[in-house]
């Protein structure tokens, strides 16, 4: 690892311009350690007072430094926000949990094995060298919204649920402001190494919930295996019906994209509509029909077909297929 400056910030003016942010560190420490991250200087925030969740308008508001645990322990969010509860719980392991925060937890990087590998090409690490994957081993990869410069995905589960809930990321700095987690992670496109609208010299405050949305909510994730691993796909569903028909339908996919996927025109498909098996096949094509893959990661568009529709399934109630 490279040596490093150690600042203890008293506050968030006392950041100086250009340093790195540590607060959990559980994705920081290992890029640091790859040195893929390098930092000349390290600010740890960690003790900073914002690891509060308190009322905000008809939401809340979640304080940057929440860790994981407490935010999926919260009761207020367990009743209100489940969808959110379930996806912190079916990420890491509880160790990282009781560490990670809620603002780093945005922030963390993808997890492309070539990304990692200092040997190999990667334009999100070190821009316009190329791309390791392309014509590599394709598994854990985008199917959505990838470029011919990167195909690597984001890895968490938190902003999946946060972006199908319809949350904001409070960010401070020059320009103080607040961004919808469905738009604050970016595609690659020519620049894979810009990954969130987070501007130099800006920072995560906090995450705002709107109003709780009647109705019910799911996550289900799909991976290698029971525990600690990442999404191979993962599905938020937020959903309202009324007299046996859906009125409100939030959709978001983990594990396919630069971003959490959402598709406004297979959720419109679902509005007005009484569930159904011919139903759910329908938005699960209409999802689908941007989707590309390689050989390696092509079983990713019928195991998010499966888990799409399992996940309407059982938020709608409507009985398992026979
Ligand atoms: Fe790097 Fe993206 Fe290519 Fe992976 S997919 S090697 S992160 S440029």
């Amino acid at each position: 690892m490279k040596p490093f400056a150690y600042h203890r910030a008293q506050s968030l003016r006392d950041i100086p311009d250009g340093a790195t942010i540590i607060a959990g560190g559980t994705n920081l420490l290992d890029l640091m350690k790859h040195e893929i991250a390098t930092p000349n200087t390290l600010v740890d925030i960690s003790h900073l007072d914002l690891n509060r969740i308190e009322p905000e308008a008809d939401g809340l508001r979640i304080g940057a430094l929440v860790r994981n645990s407490d935010l999926a322990a919260d009761p207020v969010i367990r009743r209100d926000y489940p969808v959110l509860s379930r996806a912190l719980l079916a990420g890491a392991s509880g160790q990282l949990r009781n560490m990670a925060t809620t603002g780093g937890n945005l922030m963390q990087r993808t997890r492309c094995p070539y990304f990692y590998d200092l040997r190999t090409q990667c334009n999100k690490r070190a821009p316009g060298t190329g791309c390791a994957a392309m014509g590599g081993v394709i598994r854990n990869h985008a199917i959505f919204g990838a470029s011919p410069d990167c195909v690597a995905t984001y890895p968490g589960d938190m902003a999946v649920a946060l972006s199908a809930l319809g949350a904001e990321v409070e960010i401070a700095g020059p320009d103080p402001r607040r961004v919808p987690v469905a738009d604050f992670h970016l595609l690659p496109g020519n620049t894979p190494h810009v990954e969130t609208r987070l501007r130099p010299g800006e920072i995560i405050t906090a995450v705002i919930l709107p109003a709780p949305v009647t109705g019910e909510q799911r996550y289900r994730k799909v991976r290698d295996r029971a525990s600690f691993a990442f999404a191979l796909v993962s599905v938020a569903a937020v959903i309202t019906m009324v007299d046996g028909r859906i009125t409100r339908a939030a959709l978001a996919c983990g594990g396919v994209a630069a971003k959490p996927w959402r598709d406004p025109e297979c959720e419109a498909a679902l509005v007005g509509r009484e569930p159904s098996d011919a139903l759910f096949e329908q938005a699960a094509s209409l999802m689908l029909r941007s989707a590309s893959s390689q050989e390696g990661n092509a079983f990713k568009i019928p195991l998010l077909r499966r888990t799409l529709i399992a996940t309407l399934r059982d938020a709608t109630g409507l009985e398992p297929a026979p």
